[in-house]
């Protein structure tokens, strides 16, 4: 690496959606003002008591509003990374922020809607275009699509959704996410298909949608491979690699109260957020020297694209109401972070792992093996000519020579003659009359197994040629079409000088602001006419010099406040996972004997790829393949006793410590080959009509004060006790209701309640 690549920053910016319904109709305040030209957020603090308190300003590379259009996002701040990942620089886009305020909306936002779709799309779009405006050049797209759900990745464009994929690491290309499908899109249509399966994918998983979405992480990688003849005469292929990265919420888990497993869970719903947190707090420390990248799947995987070889934006979304307030600030002071943290992107260059590479190679192997075959046949068209007398024919020059140009129609010919000459030997051996009907057979026989060959030869020249065709179908290239290729240009370079324009006028509001700076500094300088103005002007600047400094004062009050509440969380969480190893720890030096416990140590090791403990097979070291003797774990006893169970044995002879099990050992379980029963799903309305059938009698509110009178005088305690059991009895019930007046009437068995 060069010492002198130019380093840039993370860009960040800063999206504010609108009021919704809810917060509208619930008349909250807004507290969140933009001030898109200066690109400034401002935070007001809506308490009452707080009102002398100044509002909180923070400044980022661009802010949007509630007014913001999809299509000015992409066209500021997506269009440039999108463009550099067609030039082979690796980019991603983060959108962070609390659950609900415009993540997804801004990474996806709505389908079907060309107005409200979201970067991921229009990247599609601005991918394509692209390639069919080159010249030139040959591309590949492909797109992958994960999630990482408490530390789990799923891919979620496989068929098989439960299975979880591992994070390997090479020397050469970095991190990876072993066996994650990557499919080749030709289109718009087809990528947008291969992101819409992964959307399904994602809401199939989740038993509550909103939940799990708001607490996994989402990636979908488009993958642009490029390859250009250069000045050198040889082909390069350059890859870029877009991370398009719908991050978990950022709003604080609650970890109070939780045990155990649950703590395990807790604790392990947004490792990778706040992983993420720790890596841009020591990249933007500068002085960690440690970077804890390793600490999740997330920060490891994207780890090139904070403070590595990537282009990185993040999207800061925020909410405008007062509710939201700690979250908004909370989002506003990490992303003010990040926006300090240096990448130095590079193109990667015809890097190993280049799939463009592998199918040019490919296609050349498949096209020789074509060429083969024609030539061989070509040959024996030849022979056969000469044999058959065709040679006083003259040989039309293109024929031969000219391969490519009449290969179809010249194939096709080929194939016919040589069936049709088959089947009219074939029919010349039916029709001869001298053979012996043997001879006849088997000759016939010959010649349907030389009609088989044909058909299998043709058969497979075809399987190869459409193997060529369908392999170099998903390589694109561009310029097919000139007319509408310079209406395309022509719009190009009406959006190019917008955005020209956009940029000035930008660059003139840094001007004014730096200006207005200069001015305050200037004011200094100046020599004063009068006592009296010198003291008022400077009175003026001290006011506001103050100011400021209340505002940072209250900043790093703040600041502290946040440590600190974030210091006691991580406390808490310590503490309890300590507790939670004292405890295993006293289970281990009480219930398992020590020289167990040892061999089980000596066996445990680290496996760094799977970031798991696992065990060391039993093996000798010599012989790898031959098992050891089993240790004598407990000589004199049929199992491991720990001592407590030795001792009671001594005492107590006869008691249950004869046989107790300490390891509980895991059983192989053959694999399953039954299906679980499942409940067949019920119309509400059914559910409805049969939970009201089969509903407990006691609910039943049956007035029988009228039978009382009749009957009440049979039972000796005056009430007719009723069944213990719900269940219906064989004892026809009366055919009349209760209610109804006239003989005959008789007492029901059982589900009255007298008053
Ligand atoms: P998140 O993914 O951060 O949880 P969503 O993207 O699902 O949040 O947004 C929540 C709701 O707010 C959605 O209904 C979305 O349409 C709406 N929304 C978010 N941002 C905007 C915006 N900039 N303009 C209009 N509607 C928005
Ligand atoms: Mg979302």
């Amino acid at each position: 690496m060069s010492k002198n690549k130019s380093s840039e920053s993370v860009k960040v910016v800063v999206r504010c959606r609108p009021m919704n319904d809810k917060e509208r109709a619930a008349k909250f305040e807004r507290v969140v003002s933009v001030d898109v030209k200066l690109g400034q957020i401002i935070v007001r603090n809506p308490r009452e008591a707080s009102a002398s308190e100044l509002p909180k300003v923070f400044t980022f590379d661009s802010v949007y509003d509630w007014n913001s259009k999809q299509i000015d996002l992409y066209d500021e701040t997506f269009r440039p990374l999108v463009d550099s990942v067609l030039l082979g620089f690796n980019g991603t886009i983060f959108a962070y922020g609390q659950t609900g305020t415009g993540k997804t909306y801004t990474m996806e936002g709505v389908r079907n809607d060309p107005e409200r779709r979201g970067v991921i799309p229009n990247s599609f779009e601005h991918i394509f275009t692209h390639i069919s405006r080159s010249q030139n050049q040959q591309y590949l797209v492909r797109a992958s699509y994960l999630e990482i759900y408490q530390e789990e990745i799923k891919d979620l464009l496989s068929k098989d959704q439960s299975r979880r994929l591992e994070l390997r690491e090479r020397p050469d290309t970095g991190v990876y996410v072993k066996d994650l499908l990557s499919f080749v899109t030709k289109s718009v249509w087809e990528i947008e298909h291969v992101m819409n399966v992964g959307n399904q994918n994602r809401s199939v998983g989740a038993t509550n949608m909103n939940e799990h979405s708001s607490r996994s992480h989402a990636i979908f990688v488009i993958t642009v491979e490029c390859s250009e003849l250069s000045v050198d005469g040889e082909n390069h292929i350059r890859v870029g690699k877009l991370n398009l990265v719908d991050l978990a919420g950022s709003e604080r888990q609650t970890k109070t109260g939780a045990h155990g497993e649950r703590l395990k869970e807790a604790t392990k719903i947004n490792l990778s957020l706040s992983a993420l947190g720790n890596v841009i707090s020591a990249l933007v420390d500068g002085r960690s020297s440690h970077i804890p990248y390793r600490d999740s799947k997330l920060t490891r995987l994207l780890q090139d694209s904070l403070g590595g070889n990537a282009r990185t934006v993040m999207v800061a979304n925020i909410g405008p109401a007062s509710y939201n307030v700690e979250e908004t600030l909370t989002t506003l002071r990490y992303s003010n972070r990040a926006k300090n943290i240096k990448n130095k992107p590079r193109i990667n260059e015809d890097p190993k792992d280049a799939l463009l590479r592998e199918f040019q190679e490919e296609i050349a192997r498949l096209k020789a093996q074509l060429q083969k075959r024609l030539g061989k046949k070509k040959k024996r068209r030849q022979r056969r000519r000469a044999v058959e007398g065709h040679d006083d024919e003259e040989l039309e020059e293109g024929e031969t020579e000219d391969d490519d140009d009449e290969d179809g129609d010249d194939k096709g010919d080929y194939w016919r003659e040589q069936q049709e000459k088959l089947e009219r030997e074939r029919k010349a051996i039916m029709d001869d009359h001298s053979l012996v009907a043997e001879e006849k057979v088997l000759l016939l026989k010959e010649k349907e197994k030389k009609m088989e060959d044909l058909k299998r030869e043709r058969e497979a020249g075809e399987m190869l040629a459409a193997k060529v065709k369908a392999m170099e179908s998903k390589l694109l290239v561009g310029g097919k079409n000139i007319v509408d290729h310079t209406n395309e240009q022509q719009r190009m370079l009406e959006q190019r000088r917008q955005e020209i324009a956009e940029q000035k006028r930008r660059e003139r509001e840094m001007q004014q602001q730096m200006e207005s700076r200069d001015e305050e500094t200037l004011e200094l300088k100046e020599t004063y006419s009068s006592l009296q103005q010198e003291v008022d002007i400077k009175t003026k600047k001290l006011k506001k010099l103050f100011a400021k400094l209340q505002a940072v004062k209250a900043e790093i009050q703040d600041l502290q406040e946040v440590h600190i509440n974030h210091r006691q969380e991580l406390e808490q969480t310590q503490n309890e996972l300590t507790r939670d190893l004292k405890l295993k720890h006293l289970i281990i030096e009480n219930f398992i004997p020590l020289e167990e416990k040892n061999k089980i140590v000596n066996r445990a090791y680290m496996d760094d790829e799977d970031e798991h403990w696992k065990m060391k097979p039993i093996t000798r070291i010599e012989d790898e393949h031959q098992m050891m003797t089993r240790p004598l774990s407990a000589v004199g006893y049929r199992r491991p006793l720990c001592q407590h169970a030795r001792v009671a044995l001594i005492m107590k002879p006869d008691i249950r410590y004869k046989a107790e099990n300490i390891l509980i050992l895991d059983m192989d379980m053959p694999a399953q080959t039954t299906k679980e029963y499942q409940e067949p799903v019920i119309a509400p309305k059914v559910a409805a009509a049969l939970e009201d059938a089969l509903r407990d009698e006691d609910e039943i509110q049956v007035d029988a004060s009228r039978f009382h009178s009749s009957f009440a005088p049979t039972s000796a305690s005056g009430s007719l006790k009723k069944p213990k059991t719900g269940k219906k009895s064989g004892t026809p019930t009366s055919p009349f209701s209760p209610s109804s007046p006239g003989p005959p009437l008789y007492p029901q068995t059982r589900g009255l309640v007298p008053k």
